[in-house]
């Protein structure tokens, strides 16, 4: 189909008449499609199915001779942090492993600093009068939802395709209630950029009003890449160091899209004086955390190489659904101006912009033909996308035959939309 732009009113009325039958078409069919949340599919944890039978019966001895079935070991490890030093970019004694979920680490640290302020704090953040954090958008709704669950106001900047806006972040940052700010430094969720060396040297580099603030770097998707080049970014720790600002960053992680998504480990990286601060909150909270799992990662990742091995085997599984999903916007909507999409390098998502004023059209669309869509709006802070265009589409969960009818749908919603805003755009 030519342009929307382009198209007389006639023909726009053609148009809007088929897709809309092909749209009813799609419908009658009564499917049961899911496209929401980023999880591993059922052959992904596969990869990991060795890890349930590890340790093996009397493997619960640590290198140091002790029995990691007991309470104890609040840092993770030795050799369970040794294992994370590339991913993490930090040596194992700036290292810590929390249990499953690198969610919860952030969520603490937040309350943390919330109550006890962190290294560099005159006072807590709850005692600012109005303490704030950067979010470039789209971004992760979970991440808004810490913000908004204790009562952070978030300051949207835009994502540029090399990270956030840095004219804007670096201003932002010259206001002392500017406590933070969340990044997804590579292959971010959802638009799958990675921020340049540039971004990430600013981010390091950068005056900030507030003497304690935080970058929290959640990189999430570090190894988690869709081509063979494996996208590399520097060193956030070291480059904070060497700008004079060592305690600057917050580095977090997990195995959770590695090995296994419910029973994975999670990774808090940061300066000494991060580490020592986390471990003296951390102790309040536990005794220790689930060490077998450790183990268990250790003996089956083995290094670092055997990481990435194991991570080339997602990749395989994962780009023939990347694929399906451009294919299919591709056949339907290139050349029309209904939608602009990323072809991300890694990470779990695809965003798809729509025109502006249709996302929540689309996802009513898609319900309606049986296609459960992350709800319009839900990658900006506040749940409020001020264009109402962007979408996140997960292709990871759903099989393959399931991605491509959905992306067939999808599309196709995509397109009505735009074709119902233009109509009604001239009248
Ligand atoms: N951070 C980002 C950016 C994510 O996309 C996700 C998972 N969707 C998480 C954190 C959650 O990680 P975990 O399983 O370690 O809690």
């Amino acid at each position: 189909m030519p342009a929307i732009a382009d198209l007389s009113v006639e023909e726009l009325d053609q148009q809007l008449e088929s897709i809309r039958q092909e749209y009813e078409a799609f419908r009658a069919r009564g499917l049961k499609l899911d496209m929401t949340r980023g999880k591993p599919a059922a052959d992904q944890l596969d990869l990991a199915a060795g890890m349930l039978a590890l340790p093996g019966n009397r493997d619960h001895f640590t290198e140091a001779g002790e029995d990691a079935r007991n309470y104890g070991g609040l840092q993770g490890l030795p050799e369970a942090r040794a294992l994370f030093q590339t991913l993490m970019g930090a040596p194992a004694d700036r290292i810590v492993i929390g249990d499953n979920s690198s969610l919860a680490l952030m969520h603490d640290t937040l309350v943390w600093a919330l109550l006890k302020g962190v290294p560099g704090s005159v006072r807590p953040w709850s005692r600012e009068a109005s303490p704030a954090f950067i979010c470039p958008v789209p971004g992760y709704d979970r991440h808004f939802a810490i913000c908004e669950e204790f009562g952070i106001r978030m300051l949207p900047v835009p994502l540029t395709g090399e990270g956030p806006d840095m004219d804007q972040v670096e201003a932002l940052a010259r206001d002392p209630a500017v406590k933070g700010m969340w990044c997804v430094p590579k292959y971010s969720n959802p638009s799958g950029e990675v921020y340049s060396d540039a971004t990430v040297e600013r981010l390091a580099r950068m005056q900030t009003a507030a003497p304690d603030f935080r970058l929290f770097w959640d990189n999430a998707y570090a190894v988690h890449h869709l081509t063979e080049e494996r996208r590399a970014i520097p060193n956030i720790l070291d480059l904070c160091a060497a700008a004079g600002h060592p305690d600057r960053a917050f580095v977090f992680a997990s195995t959770s899209k590695i090995t296994l998504a419910g029973a994975g480990l999670a990774l808090f990286a940061g300066s000494d004086a991060n580490v020592r601060w986390y471990l003296a909150r951390a102790g309040k909270r536990t005794i220790g955390p689930d060490k077998l799992s450790q183990i268990r990662h250790v003996r089956f990742l083995r290094d670092d190489a055997g990481l990435q091995r194991h991570m080339d085997g997602h990749r395989r599984l994962l780009v023939p659904k990347f694929d399906a999903v451009a294919d299919a916007l591709e056949a339907r909507l290139g050349g029309t101006g209904a939608a602009r999409w990323t072809k991300p390098e890694g990470g779990y998502f695809i965003t798809v912009d729509g025109m502006d004023g249709t996302a929540r059209r689309v996802v009513e669309l898609a319900k309606a033909a049986g296609m459960a869509l992350t709800p319009a709006g839900a990658t900006s802070p506040h749940g409020q996308d001020p264009h109402d265009r962007t979408l996140r589409l997960a292709p990871t969960f759903p099989s393959l035959d399931e991605v491509k009818t959905a992306s067939e749908g999808i599309a196709l919603c995509i397109l009505l939309a735009g074709l119902e805003k233009r109509r009604a755009e001239i009248g």
